[in-house]
């Protein structure tokens, strides 16, 4: 269970998001989330918003993550 990265997102907000990348298995958390886009990234799949509407202030590879589901480590590992 130490197989987890903390991503510090923003200071303003408290929730965070947790996500297994898809390819290393590695868990991350991504903290910082106001509870309005704790609960559009949850809904994500229902209401069809797109995630860099809901954090743009997220990186770009992060938010590819939460597409993807694949890290940004292992994306540049494949991809870079
Ligand atoms: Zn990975």
């Amino acid at each position: 269970m130490s197989n987890t990265k903390k991503v510090k997102v923003t200071k303003n907000g408290k929730c965070s998001v947790s996500i297994n990348c898809f390819s290393c298995q590695t868990r991350y958390e991504l903290c910082g989330f106001s509870s309005k886009q704790n609960d559009d990234l949850y809904y994500r799949d229902i209401t069809g918003k797109k995630i860099q509407d809901i954090i743009p202030e997220v990186d770009k590879g992060w938010r590819e993550m939460f597409i993807s589901g694949i890290c940004p480590e292992c994306w540049n590992k494949m991809f870079g």
